[in-house]
């Protein structure tokens, strides 16, 4: 298994948790080698997700931008509205393997949390989730889904209540309860074997989409873009593309209101090397390593650290992070709405937004890919309250 990138990852954790680690890994490993394994999760991925997703070309958006041709992976189709669910699928199916009756996870926005209640409903599992109180309170439909769903949810006040100490809380659990509990982390962060665990699991977009590229078009995408909280959509397309040299791989980074502002979420493009979570990766932190706060518009992309495989490849330049505002990430919004009937999730909204700055140079022989990594239903209060607090300039030109 991998627990290296570069510098980065490794298993920063606790001595208690590494026997729950050690055996995660061997019966990861074990599973990757069995056939079975893979076509229950294809079957699933199949019968239940709806996979695969379609490639949707964005014929007037690219039009009216006059350059390249601008596709969608449309992860937004799948079952629960977003690409987490390919995940919670895995880690559940490997669950079940290791004999853990128990599922926790952390979530943040809630659509991790959604994502994990859901596939604890379908194997008949109880199913804990952690989220910071003030995430509670700002996302309760979320709250309410997972309680449907028959999940018990946990406000965790410590700290600044919010994603960060849910990862600390449910990190806690597990190490009193791993017996029989097994933790569903949702992003490509955390110690080994998790990023490689995550990574493999969402990398059936990347397959998928390097396929369908080849069969629609002849050729691969000139670049392949996603947007980048923890880094698990963007790490799933890259899979697809990572040994296509020609391929340009773009991850974005949530700017917030402007990186001179402070309030943004870009690890990679301002934080410094730092401990959190159990791996070595890119954190934003202050001099004396306090985790700050971070800001974005999208409570997806708002988390102070990022996969350290992302921290790796942008090291040693096979891929490119790049930074969207709030502003940007909205104008790119109101466009997909208006010029292709797609509601997009905000997160999802700033890859767009920078295939929407790229497209004009490009070329009309271009293509650029992007990652429609869920639907914007979730956001549509959060879209209302931005745009009522009054100018923020730019709005697509439409
Ligand atoms: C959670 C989420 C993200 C951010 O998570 P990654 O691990 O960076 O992919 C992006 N888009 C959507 C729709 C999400 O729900």
């Amino acid at each position: 298994m991998k627990t290296h990138y570069g510098i980065y990852g490794g298993q920063y954790v606790a001595e208690t948790l590494m026997a729950p680690l050690k055996e995660l890994e061997a019966a990861y490993a074990e599973a990757r080698r069995d056939r079975g394994f893979a076509e229950e999760f294809e079957g699933i991925l199949r019968d239940y997700v709806g996979r695969e997703s379609p490639i949707t070309e964005a014929k007037r958006l690219s039009a009216h931008l006059g350059g390249a041709r601008i596709l969608l992976k449309r992860e937004d189709l799948n079952h629960t509205g977003a690409h987490k669910v390919n995940n919670t699928v895995g880690q559940a199916l490997l669950a079940r393997r290791m004999g853990k009756r128990r599922l926790i996870a952390e979530t943040g926005a809630g659509m991790h949390g959604v994502a994990t209640a859901t596939v604890a409903a379908l194997f008949g599992m109880p199913c804990e989730i952690y989220m910071g109180a003030i995430d509670v309170e700002r996302q309760a439909p979320n709250v309410q889904r997972m309680q449907m769903l028959g999940a018990t949810v946990h406000a965790v006040s410590e700290g600044s209540a919010t994603l960060k100490d849910a990862m600390n809380e449910a990190l806690r659990d597990w190490v009193s309860n791993c017996d029989d509990t097994f933790y569903v982390i949702g992003t490509v962060a955390g110690p080994a074997p998790y990023p490689e665990i995550v990574r493999d699991f969402q990398s059936v977009i990347g397959r998928e989409a390097r396929r369908q590229c080849l069969e629609r078009y002849g050729r691969l995408p000139d670049e392949a873009i996603a947007c980048v909280g923890g880094g698990s959509n963007a790490i799933g397309l890259f899979a697809g593309f990572i040994d296509d040299p020609e391929v340009r791989l773009v991850g974005v980074e949530a700017g917030g209101r402007g990186l001179a502002t402070g309030e943004h979420a870009a690890s990679i493009n301002v934080g410094r090397i730092g401990v959190l979570h159990g791996a070595k990766t890119m954190l934003l932190q202050t001099d004396d390593g306090n985790i700050l706060d971070t800001y974005s518009v999208s409570a997806g992309l708002d988390y102070p650290g990022v996969g350290p495989e992302h921290c790796h490849l942008h090291d040693i330049g096979r891929a490119e992070y790049t930074v969207i505002t709030d502003d940007e990430a909205v104008a790119a919004f109101d466009a997909l709405c208006r010029f292709e009937g797609i509601i997009p999730a905000l997160e999802s909204s700033h890859a767009l937004a920078e295939a929407m700055k790229r497209a004009p140079s490009l070329g009309g022989d271009g293509l650029i890919l992007v990652n429609l990594s869920g639907r914007g239903d979730k956001d549509m209060e959060n879209i209302m309250r931005y745009k009522a607090s009054g100018p923020h300039g730019g709005n697509a030109g439409i």
